[in-house]
């Protein structure tokens, strides 16, 4: 029987903007400061395992920390609503002065931080407070000192500003808990910002009140040195531990302590992009002033869905918070359970964050193993300062942990 094989499709020639031999020709167009930046690995990780989803793999993702719930009802609403009530102009760059006010008073009441409106910018997310505040302080020369395991995006957002990263190493055995003598030892005439990050992405970790005066009590020598407390998961606890805003415990320190939040985790609201910084006045009025030359006032009606989220009760909140609770109990009991890997239990967050190195793997090359081999998708340490560890994440419903936990069990059979 003669076969009729399909004509071959003719490869197209790249198109002139992708082809890689047209830039050879003037590689340096780009800045040395975007050649220097790392993409993020948890946005690529996620959309990865997304696309090879779509493509038809059998893909489960335990990547990026996103909530799997929906926006809350009423948020939604009042966000339709204000489209309709035709908040589709240009507002104030700093943000709606109902919703800096807003914000101003869940940090006075809820944080027990007393905060102006005129303390407050409104950003594109928690990430745009974030660099805002690193352009506006940071310059050549500074250092940001960092607790390590970190959020991926601190170094690069601190390398954008031109300032160098002074990592404060922890380890599991320590609980991966910032000490106050090593903050000591880290800090430099240099050093000019150090981030704490309480509940911690990727460890868990949760500061405790001790813990934070310890640290209050260095940075009293320490004038040069500011404080951004990045609290975008302080809703999310384990059982037995609470949230303290540095600035509360510390108020002689408040006018060098700045606060990034933001909706995304708290209220299942990643896409919305609402987020903000609330600071001492001058420095905020340099990232508002940052902010309007650059992206000017965050998406109009998606703060008014943020006015109703802030001034809404914390019922939708605590209740998701107590579901992440479950599922964080269910990723941490089941991690135990796999031979070979062990784990600080984290204490807040999304995250568990297990030491892998009995493999004898490398995080990358494990989590690359992972996805090829048994379609999970988890981002390695490394990308958090850490090779020795991966990030699971259980954002995701208990099926998908379950799900993300045999897929582990198999492969580590497997080795
Ligand atoms: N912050 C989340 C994470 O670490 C979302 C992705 C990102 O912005 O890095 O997974």
């Amino acid at each position: 029987m003669e076969t009729t094989l399909m004509p071959r499709a003719k490869k197209p020639a790249p198109s002139p903007m992708q082809d890689p031999e047209m830039w050879a020709a003037s590689p340096n167009l780009l800045s040395s400061r975007a050649r220097a930046l790392e993409p993020s690995l948890t946005l690529e990780i996620a959309a990865k395992a997304k696309q090879l989803r779509a493509d038809g793999r059998d893909i489960c993702s335990l990547s990026a920390g996103e909530p799997d719930f929906d926006t809350p009802a009423f948020i939604r609403t009042a966000a339709a609503e204000a489209l309709e009530r035709g908040h589709t102009r240009y507002g104030p760059a700093a943000g709606e002065p109902a919703l800096r006010a807003a914000i101003a008073h869940k940090l006075s009441t809820e944080n027990g931080v007393p905060t102006e409106a005129a303390q407050v910018l409104v950003t594109n997310g928690g990430k745009q407070a974030l660099f805002n505040l690193f352009q506006v302080l940071l310059e050549p020369g500074d250092e940001l000192l960092l607790p390590s395991p970190y959020w991926l995006s601190y170094p690069e957002m601190a390398r954008l500003a031109g300032a160098a990263v002074r990592f404060i190493p922890s380890d599991a055995s320590a609980g991966f808990r910032l000490q106050a003598d090593a903050l000591e030892a880290a800090i430099s005439p240099a050093s000019r910002l150090l981030v704490l990050n309480s509940p911690s992405n990727p460890t868990g970790m949760v500061l405790s009140r001790p813990e934070l005066e310890a640290i209050a009590a260095v940075l009293r020598r320490h004038p040069q040195v500011a404080v951004v407390c990045d609290e975008i998961y302080e809703f999310l606890l384990a059982p037995g531990h609470k949230h303290h805003s540095f600035a509360a415990l510390a108020p002689d320190l408040a006018h060098r302590v700045f606060i990034v939040n933001g909706l995304a985790k708290g209220w299942a609201m990643t896409g919305w992009r609402v987020g903000w910084l609330a600071g001492h006045g001058t420095v905020i009025q340099a990232a508002i002033a940052l902010q309007s030359q650059t992206t000017s006032n965050v998406c109009s009606f998606a703060q008014f869905g943020a006015l109703a989220a802030i001034n809404g009760t914390r019922d939708c909140v605590h209740a998701m918070a107590e579901q992440f609770n479950g599922r964080r109990q269910l990723l941490s009991d089941g991690l135990r359970s796999l031979p070979g890997l062990t784990l600080m239990p984290p204490e807040g967050a999304f995250y568990a964050f297990p030491d892998i190195s009995s493999t004898g793997l490398d995080s990358m090359t494990l989590c690359n193993r992972l996805l090829d081999e048994v379609g999970l998708a988890v981002v390695p340490g490394v990308a958090f300062g850490d090779d020795r560890c991966i990030r699971l994440s259980c954002a995701a419903g208990p099926a998908t942990i379950e799900d993300g936990l045999n897929r582990l069990r198999r492969f580590l059979q497997s080795l």
